[in-house]
This record gives C-alpha cells, structure tokens and sequence, in this order.
C-alpha cells in the first residue's frame, strides 16, 4: 500500500512539474488519503468476508408465547440478532456433543491447566500394585472423592479400571464377561429405545464371545444373556432398572448420565460393574477418558486384559488432565470452597432452562411432543427437580408424519430417528448440550413449525 502511495506521490510530482500549479504539501496530503482509504477500504472486505462466515440465519419474526428466564433471553436475543437475509443454516444436533459446558470450563479460567514435561509420561506403567496398572494413582483418587461428593456411586471395595472413554470399557466389559468356552455367543440385550452405539459396538467384529440380540422387553431365549442398562437412558432420559430379570443375567449398568445436571441423584448406585466417563460428567468428550466401577477382582483382571492387548493401557496425559478436572469440580462442590462456582449447579441451571425453552417451543408449535418426568428428590442438590436429560426424545404428532427425522432435516435440523434405537421413526433424539447459539437457533426454529 505504501508503495501505492509512493507510485501516487510520483505521478502527482510529474503532474506538478508539468502544471506547476499543486504544492507537494497538498500532493502529500492527497497521498495520505488514497492511503487511508485503500486501507479502509481492505478492512471493510475483511469485516464483510468474516460476517458473512460467521453468520447464522434465523427465519424472522418468531416469538415463543411466554416469556423464558432473563439468562436465556439474553442468548436467545443472540440468535435472534443473526436474522440476516432470510435464509436458514442446518443446525445439527444427530451427535451429543457437549460444547455446552465450554462456557463453564471458559469462566474457570486456568484453574483446570496442567504442565506436563517432556520426561514425563514415558512408561507405560502407572501403577505395577494395582490390578489396572495402567490406571494413574491420581486420577483414580479423584474418582473416588467425586462419587463421594456427589453421592452417585459406591467405590469402597471395588476396582477401577480405566479406558478410553466408556467406549472401550463397555468392549472390555463385554469381553471380560462371556464366557470363553461357550457353544455359542452370548447374548447382549438392552431394552429399547436403547443407546444407538450399542448394537454396532457389539457386532462390529463379528465376535464369537458375544453377539447383539436386540430389545430386552422381547428377549426370550433360555441361558446366560448380558443385559445393558442406560440409568438415566440414552435416549429418552428415564431412570432404569433391568427388564429381563432372570437368573442367569449379567448385567452391566452405563451411568454416564448419573449426575446432578441431568437428574436427581437419590442414591449412591451400587451395582457390579458400572461405566462413567468424563464426556458426560465435565463435558470433556474429547479427553477420551472413563472409567468402570467393578465389584469382581477376576471381572476387573479380565477387562484390564482388554485394555491391555488394544490399546496397552489408557494414555497419562489424558489421565492426569482428567485428574485435574475432576479436582475442581470436586472442590467447586465444596461450600466452604472458594474454587468458583458449583459446577453441578452452573449446568443444571444451563440444561433447565434449556428444557423449559424447549417445552415452551414444543407448545408453540403444536406439531410435536417431549416426555413429561416426574420430580425427585436429590440428595445433592438437597431438593426436588424433574430430569432433564442430555437428550431431547421428541416425537412428530402431526398424522401425517411417519419419519421424524426426515421431517427436521426439511427444516434444516438434523436429528437421529428413533429406529435407530430400536424404536419408532416417528421419534428422533436431539441433543440438549451443543453451544448456546445452536440450541437457541433449534428452539427458535421449532417454535415456527406449523401445521401444513
Ligand atoms: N454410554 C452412553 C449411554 C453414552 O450416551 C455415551 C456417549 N454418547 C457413551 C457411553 C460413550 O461415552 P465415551 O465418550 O466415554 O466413550
């Protein structure tokens, strides 16, 4: 640009020399301004170029019946504001991510920040004495004070075996539970609508141990069967107990959504084997980190043998970060703590107004329905409170409307049809824990839906 100017100070030079009529005083002052505007000129494509990126297109003039609290007003306003010029982006909650607690983990600060040198971590050994030798000693004493804080979970005389997400431990369970010698697979029930990953995990590999065999509501077959059950479910968010009840049944419980955000907590859970992870406890999905809570020393023996020949232990980076992270939710919880604000209490305010702007949105419309809880008490939070799922289970009322999901996609939101839970695709499960400006934008456009 200044060699612009330069060039435009020349030609005004030859330009004086030939008219003698401009003083390079004013020749400089033309040069300054073709300068400036030239530079103006280049900020304001950039500016236009990074709005036009930036900006989410919200259909105009809706307005949901009543008013929801002043919190979610203020982003829900934000989302209002990006009405541009009329056209509306997909917004997709298929996948449960959970961006939402990135506000919570933003206004913490470093609080959660850990240094790890370069000659740290070089071992593949954590801890030779313990049964999960790959298990970081700190991040296991963490796992025990937050169960104890919440009240979730029983950890005195059992094991914890660490994994890559729950992912892996759910593999490892399976593993460590069929029996090895057996004439056929085992069968690995849960009862539907069940957790969509469930069935392809199992039969991913085509396993001679253990084979999916489908809803446990109609699960007859005689013998040794594994039952999954998902308390508070995934996707429809009600507290379980197993279906099948025989027996022979081998049952694993997925707590993943066992915490106060989500629902009431109203006893320490004391099951035989118990999967939880960091992805829907802190939000810190992409960590990989979880952890099972398991009774058996030789059930505990065998899914370490797991770990052991798929991945050779769990990393110790991610360890000691997740050791970290529950650390301070731990002390947030405490009240004498001055370690910021109660995490249970900022997310289970962020999902109930989420729920209650859903709610109201889902009567506007009229179209659709989500499912009605009951309240109870949690020991945690010291009072009553309906659950309010990380999922939204909703279903299409409307007659004419078969597939659910095929329906929000022509609205530009993109969901999971209920078949692939086993289930009816006239549902469809949305994600509750994606950013403020998506899930506003969801619940605004819902709101518009109307009969045709
Ligand atoms: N179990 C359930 C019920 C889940 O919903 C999820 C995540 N969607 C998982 C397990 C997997 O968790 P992770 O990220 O720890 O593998």
């Amino acid at each position: 640009m200044l060699c612009f100017g330069t060039l435009v100070l020349k030609f005004f030079r030859e330009m004086g020399k030939i008219f003698h009529v401009v003083s390079l005083k004013h020749l400089l002052l033309v040069s300054i301004a073709l300068n400036v505007s030239l530079i103006l000129r280049v900020i304001n494509i950039s500016e236009k170029k990074i709005l036009h990126s930036n900006s989410a297109h919200v259909s105009k003039n809706i307005h949901l019946s009543s008013s929801p609290s002043s919190s979610s007003l203020t982003s829900f306003a934000n989302a209002r504001i990006e009405a541009q010029d009329g056209e509306e982006r997909v917004i997709n909650l298929d996948h449960g991510d959970p961006t939402m607690y990135e506000k919570y983990w933003q206004q913490e600060g470093d609080k959660t920040t850990i240094v790890i040198p370069g000659w740290q971590s070089l071992s593949y050994f954590s801890d030779v004495s313990n049964i999960c030798w790959f298990l970081e000693p700190e991040f296991a004493k963490e796992v025990v004070r937050l169960h104890k804080v919440v009240g979730n979970a029983i950890t005195e005389n059992h094991h914890i075996v660490v994994g890559t997400g729950s992912t892996q431990l759910f593999q490892a369970a399976l593993y460590a539970l069929s029996p090895q010698d057996a004439l056929e697979p085992i069968s690995v029930v849960s009862a539907a609508p069940y957790y969509s990953s469930y069935p392809s995990i199992t039969d991913c590999l085509k396993s001679g141990l253990y084979k999916w065999a489908g809803d446990a509501h109609s699960f007859k077959k005689e013998g040794p069967y594994i039952e999954l059950v998902t308390s508070p479910n995934n996707p429809d968010g009600f507290v379980r107990q197993s279906v099948v009840n025989r027996s022979e049944g081998i049952l694993v419980h997925d707590l993943a959504y066992y915490w106060p955000q989500y629902t009431s907590i109203s006893f320490p859970a004391d099951h035989d084997l118990m999967l939880f992870t960091v992805s829907k406890s802190t939000g810190h999905a992409g960590m990989r980190i979880g952890w099972a809570i398991v009774k058996d020393t030789e059930v505990a023996k065998k899914m370490t043998k797991y770990i052991e020949l798929n991945t050779i232990g769990v990393s110790k980076d991610s360890q000691l970060r997740a050791a970290k992270v529950l650390k301070v939710v731990s002390n947030s919880c405490e009240s004498s703590s001055s370690e910021g604000e109660n995490f249970f209490e900022f997310s289970h305010n962020q999902l109930a107004t989420r729920w209650e702007l859903l709610r109201l949105a889902v009567q506007k419309s009229g179209q659709f329905s989500v499912p009605e809880f009951a309240p109870q008490f949690c020991t945690f939070l010291g009072r009553d409170f309906k659950p309010q799922p990380a999922f939204a289970w909703l279903k299409c009322e409307q007659e004419e409307v078969n597939d659910c999901e095929s329906f929000l996609r022509s609205k530009k939101i993109l969901t999971r049809s209920g078949k692939h839970f086993g289930f009816s695709p006239k549902y469809v499960r949305i994600s509750m824990l994606d950013r403020d400006q998506n899930y506003n934008l969801f619940v605004e456009r819902l709101s518009s839906i109307f009969s045709s």
